[in-house]
């Protein structure tokens, strides 16, 4: 049993890191500040592989696998939660989708511009009312022969203000659930698509967070992903491996905040020593520590998961609810260990501390990861 990536794995992570020193952390506390979508990072981004990392290189992307992508994830939310955020977004939820369920119109219309960074995507599942319900879509998808006129409203959508197109999901066929969802790649200048609100966040800020209206939104019939009713499997399996993302990005930032809070353990200074000296600062140190490495373990397994398998929705929960509450902890503990200067507004680690919350929050709760754990110990799987 190997646990150290592979020279290709670690050669892709170091890229990213190098990427992320040289052009990402010294943009984070602007992005932060301004709550700006940063279109200029996303499209370097875009140029080192990193907005379709898992998609073929023939098709635009960096064809790695998942165990690169994490990592590579990781090393970038080290210096911004937010950029992290966005490219979970494009890979994850909308390139991915779109390579392993779209035709080949769809494929050859957007995924090379999504793999590349030249087109940005967003994924819009949640509504007022279904979040962790996410099968209680209200927005309905309507056939008039030839296509289909998408009504209704959406939530939250990442990346909304600077995507180019949306993977908008539908109810086809209402009051039968998830079964009767539908997936529809939608174009962000498609008549009756309306921007109807920017929510104003704690944190990933800058992140492109919109709510949109769709009004009788009309789409060709080309437009359905995979087949009509196959939406909210769609999604299920779009998020095996966003959560992976997402828990790679909380050990980013938590390993950020104990990188903080190891540095200023050896530098600060009461009763004439280093306060790395006390035994209550090195058991959070430790603590830390151990916990980051438990998280970065259970986010390579949860990306082998996705490489090898077609669904890994235990795997990756684990990842993310592990990495989210683990991250959590160690940013708690550094605000802790950097006392004041950890509090001061602008500080680094008061921007972690915010950041790191959204992790338990977005593509599932903690407690929706906790469900999807105990329904496959459930079910014996
Ligand atoms: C920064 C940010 C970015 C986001 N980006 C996107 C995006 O790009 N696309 C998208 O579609 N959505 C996005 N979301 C929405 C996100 O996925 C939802 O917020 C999340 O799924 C939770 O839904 P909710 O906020 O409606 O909470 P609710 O569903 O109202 O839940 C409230 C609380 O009740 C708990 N709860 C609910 N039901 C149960 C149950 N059965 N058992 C136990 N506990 C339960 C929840 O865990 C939570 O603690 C984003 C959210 C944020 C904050």
């Amino acid at each position: 049993m190997r646990l150290e990536l592979t020279t290709e794995q670690e050669a892709f992570r170091a890229s990213a890191q190098q990427f992320a020193e040289a052009e990402v952390r010294p943009r984070a506390a602007e992005i932060d500040a301004t709550d700006r979508f940063p279109s200029d990072l996303v499209r370097r981004a875009g140029e080192q592989g990193l907005m379709g990392v898992t998609i073929p290189v023939a098709a635009g992307g960096a064809g790695r696998g998942y165990v690169s992508y994490a990592a590579a994830i990781e090393a970038i939310a080290a210096a911004s939660a937010t950029l992290a955020a966005i490219l979970s977004v494009n890979n994850s939820l909308v390139a991915e989708v779109i390579a392993r369920f779209g035709t080949a119109r769809q494929r050859e219309a957007w995924l090379r511009s999504l793999a590349t960074g030249a087109a940005i995507g967003a994924f819009a599942l949640s509504e007022p009312d279904a979040g962790t319900d996410a099968a209680n879509q209200r927005t309905r998808a309507v056939s008039d022969g030839a296509g289909y006129r998408l009504t209704g409203r959406k939530v939250w959508v990442a990346n909304g203000t600077a995507a180019d197109v949306f993977i908008v999901f539908a109810a086809t066929e209402p009051d039968i659930g998830g079964r009767g969802v539908s997936a529809f790649l939608v174009p962000a200048d498609a008549p009756g698509l309306h921007a109807s609100a920017t929510p104003d966040t704690l944190g990933v800020r800058g992140l492109g967070c919109r709510d949109l209206d769709l009004d009788a939104v009309r789409v060709p019939a080309e437009a359905l992903i995979g087949a009509a009713g196959g939406g909210f499997r769609i999604a299920m399996w779009a998020l095996d491996g966003g959560r992976v993302a997402i828990a790679a990005q909380a050990v980013g930032v938590g390993q950020a905040a104990f990188d903080e809070a190891l540095a200023h353990a050896r530098r600060r200074r009461t009763f004439g020593r280093p306060i790395g000296r006390y035994q209550a600062v090195q058991w959070m140190l430790a603590d830390m520590a151990t916990e980051l490495e438990a998280a970065r373990m259970l986010v390579y397994r949860g990306a082998a998961a996705k490489e090898t398998q077609e669904r890994s929705a235990s795997e990756a929960a684990m990842a993310k609810l592990y990495a989210s509450e683990a991250a959590h902890r160690a940013a708690d503990k550094a605000m802790q260990i950097l006392a004041s200067a950890g509090y001061r507004r602008g500080s680094t680690v008061e921007r972690l501390f915010r950041d790191v919350r959204a992790t338990e929050i977005y593509q599932g709760t903690s407690e929706v990861q906790r469900m999807v754990i105990a329904a496959h110990l459930l079910a014996g799987r």
